[in-house]
């Protein structure tokens, strides 16, 4: 039977909760042990599939499929344990499952209510969540609790993980607290008020907390550390300070420094060999030693919020690390590129175009596809990027005048990528298209096995067969593929069965680096190894912009102009 670590939140969110969990994961891990981790998310919708980025950050895709909330991406980076659909579930899945149970008169005529058949239902998906694979059971399961401390809507799992700690009996559980320390210039001090308050919120909740882990600008001093201790009746030991960091991937070795892996394995009375973290610590020594620097465009739609590529800047940051490269991300709103031009890009080592949904912006992105093409400037399209790559390489070179993509223009006389229903429709016929706005055919969603061809730059960095990840609906239209290829589309990737195409490129001879991936490589990549795709990636940044070292002399300083903001990863 799995022992359970509950990490709440409280005071403010966005303190890294996901981070912290998924840190403790891996000192746990480095402990010798088999660890999952598993989100509770406290929202309505079944899944965030359908909700906004802007609102929610990234959907992370697991292997098998399922989409979840952006945390699972944390959790898989620092931990080896893959997640799966039961790693991940919110109010809205609890609720559905309590009242299907109902309307099947499976409570025998009882009244349904929150405590215990809400309660009851959490706890089971929670024990379901702990499993690994077929049937085998985690020693620790990690449980984020999404939302903070006197939430109303976190609140049934609050009682629910409360319960369960009465459930399973001592040294089955263990109760972590991540609150935030502020530090007020004003007062120039740090302030434990706030996590007093938090930590007394959960107390009447019933839940008495083993550990607290407290947020701050800066390392939080003995003295504060004890008051803490005091106030919130919490051994001084179990008082951490996390503090701000260069890299997340240093968080372990905090926790590690302040011996919080010996403090939840006395709580849940696991005898286990000391941590061995020099993975980390390897890892660190890398992040410290990054000589180059290598400056990339990101052309997307959702410039303003890094949560909603997440997976694919910390992609990049590995790949970075793993050629001691100091990745410069510049993100570029496509639609500024589609009124004011590409000519800025031209300057960057390399651009990238990532996955999205939706009409806006498609124009300016493929501008800076095209820029990429013409100045021979390393180039890597992600899913819709990699759609949008096939329209301008079809508009451009191949002179299929208004390609596009069915998403985009239904009527396009060349639907080059295009939902499979409606490939057959390229013999003239538009009206056999699905002209209804209803999408279609469902999504492409998790793994899949892929044949990549030989003499290919993808056979470079993959070999001869990958898996990789995937969310999409629309597909390269294989019945343009031979008019496609003729014009020099190199198709050099595709599913086993059914021929989809799944990677594309140019010839070497005519571009030194450019792909598509019809997949989502950035969910597969952790900062242990880096991602071969990203790295051969960055790679190419660093040659393209040692080339133009050797022609000029070049200026450091920022160079674009367009509304945008840098990011150091
Ligand atoms: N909108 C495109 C599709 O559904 C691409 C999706 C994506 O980039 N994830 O096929």
């Amino acid at each position: 039977m799995s022992k359970f670590v509950f990490v709440t939140g409280g005071v403010v969110s966005s303190l890294g909760k996901g981070i912290a969990a998924a840190s403790l994961g891996a000192l746990l891990e480095s402990r010798g042990i088999r660890v999952t981790l598993i989100k509770m998310d406290p929202y309505l919708n079944i899944d965030p599939g359908t909700m906004s980025p802007f609102q929610h950050g990234e959907v992370f895709v697991t292997e098998d499929g399922a989409e979840t909330d952006l945390d699972l991406g944390h959790y898989e980076r620092f931990i080896t344990t893959k997640m799966s659909r039961i790693n991940n579930f919110t109010t809205g899945q609890i609720y559905d499952s309590v009242i299907r149970k109902e309307r099947k008169g499976q409570y025998l005529g009882k009244t349904v209510q929150v405590v215990p058949h809400i309660t009851n239902e959490i706890q089971d998906f929670i024990l379901r969540g702990a499993r690994i694979g077929a049937g085998d059971e985690a020693e620790v399961a990690i449980v984020e609790v999404g939302g903070t401390v006197g939430d109303i809507e976190s609140l049934p799992f609050l009682e629910a993980i409360r319960q369960m700690g009465l459930k399973l009996g001592t040294f089955s559980t263990c109760y972590v607290h991540l609150t935030l320390v502020p530090f007020l210039p004003s007062a120039g001090e740090l302030k434990t008020k706030p996590t007093q308050h938090s930590v007394q919120r959960l107390r009447e909740i019933g839940i008495l907390p083993n550990l607290i882990l407290c947020r701050a600008d800066r390392p939080i001093p003995e003295d504060e550390r004890e008051k803490i201790s005091l106030f919130c009746n919490v051994p001084k030991g179990a008082v951490v300070s996390v503090y701000d960091v260069d890299s997340i991937y240093r968080i372990p070795r905090i926790l590690f420094e302040q011996g919080v892996d010996d403090v939840i394995c006395g709580a849940l009375k696991l005898s286990l060999p000391t941590a061995d973290i020099s993975v980390w610590d390897e890892l660190l020594t890398k992040v410290s030693n990054t000589s180059k620097v290598v400056r990339i465009a990101m052309v997307g739609k959702y410039v303003d919020l890094k949560e909603s590529y997440k997976s694919l800047t910390e992609a990049l940051n590995h790949a970075g690390i793993h050629c001691e490269t100091k990745v410069l991300l510049e993100y570029f709103d496509s639609e500024v590129i589609e009124s004011i031009g590409s000519e800025q890009l031209v300057n960057f080592d390399a651009i990238l175009v990532p996955g999205g949904f939706g009409e806006r912006g498609i124009e300016g992105k493929i501008k800076a596809i095209e820029c990429a093409r013409l100045n021979k400037i390393p180039f890597l399209g992600i899913c819709l990027g990699m759609q949008l790559a096939v329209v301008e390489f079809a508009r451009n070179v191949s002179k299929m005048a208004k390609a596009n993509s069915t998403e985009f223009d239904v009527l396009t006389p060349y639907p080059v990528v295009a939902l499979i229903s409606e490939w057959t429709a390229n013999d003239g016929s538009i009206e056999k298209r699905n002209l209804s706005s209803e999408k279609g055919g469902t999504m492409r969603l998790g793994n899949q096995l892929i044949r990549i061809a030989e003499g290919t730059l993808a056979s470079k960095i993959y070999g001869n067969v990958t898996v990789e990840r995937h969310r999409h609906r629309y597909e390269f239209n294989n019945v343009l593929r031979d008019f496609l290829q003729k014009s020099g589309l190199v198709c050099s990737g595709e599913t086993e069965k059914e021929s989809l195409v799944e990677i594309i490129e140019l010839c070497t001879s005519e571009h030194p680096w450019f792909l598509g991936v019809q997949f989502h490589p950035e969910f597969n990549s952790n900062p242990r190894e880096g991602h071969p795709l990203f790295i051969e990636f960055i790679k190419a940044g660093i040659m393209n912009s040692k080339k133009k070292l050797s022609k000029r002399e070049v200026d450091a300083g920022p160079v674009s102009k367009g509304k945008h903001e840098t990011s150091k990863l």
